[in-house]
């Protein structure tokens, strides 16, 4: 992305103090969305990543991924992908289940919707721990399906995500805004 694009779209993206509990910085993109044109520009550019890293399908992580997944995803004449968090999807799925900061969670995907030899592009707002990315790139190798990358807007890096995501992405590219 061109550098006067990524300060556009960063600059539409605003950080709540102590949001959803004290010492949290939330990364708020309801601006962004608000702004046609830079949710329209930043549509263009994870679309254009899809198809630059042959991806076949779009997968969107509940549920500011979906915001930003879905759109790209019809731009990019691929199919959109849900990943959701357990209970919500009604057909048959698969789960993984991962460690959160305190405790754990687990998200499912329908089965169904991934075809063997589908390369799956997993996009979400924010990459913080990675361990949400990370259970979607299992369940996605569990369909059957390879990955064609991850594409987040922003990354708190100081949480390691980029790390932890590393081996599952075994090679695919995690692109960043
Ligand atoms: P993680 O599994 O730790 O990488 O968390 C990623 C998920 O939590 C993403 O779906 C994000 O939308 C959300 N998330 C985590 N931290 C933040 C943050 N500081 N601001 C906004 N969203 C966040």
């Amino acid at each position: 992305v061109s550098q006067e694009l990524q300060s556009r779209l960063l600059g539409r993206i605003r950080d709540v103090p102590d949001h959803p509990k004290p010492g949290v910085t939330f990364k708020d993109i309801t601006p962004l969305l608000a702004d046609p044109a830079a949710f329209g520009a930043l549509t263009d550019t994870l679309a254009e990543l899809c198809l630059r890293h042959g991806a076949t399908k779009v997968v969107g992580l509940e549920a500011r991924g979906f915001i930003l997944a879905a759109p790209a995803a019809v731009r990019a004449g691929l199919g959109f992908v849900p990943v959701r968090k357990a209970g919500k999807l009604p057909g048959a799925t698969l789960g993984q289940a991962y460690d959160l900061e305190y405790g754990s969670a687990e998200i499912e995907i329908h089965a169904e919707d991934l075809d063997p030899g589908d390369r799956v592009m997993v996009i979400d707002d924010v990459l913080a721990t990675g361990g949400t990315a990370e259970a979607s790139l299992s369940l996605i190798r569990r369909a059957g399906a390879g990955v064609a990358g991850v594409a987040v807007l922003m990354e708190l890096s100081f949480l390691d995500g980029r790390q932890r995501l590393e081996r599952s992405l075994s090679g695919a590219p995690l692109e960043v805004l």
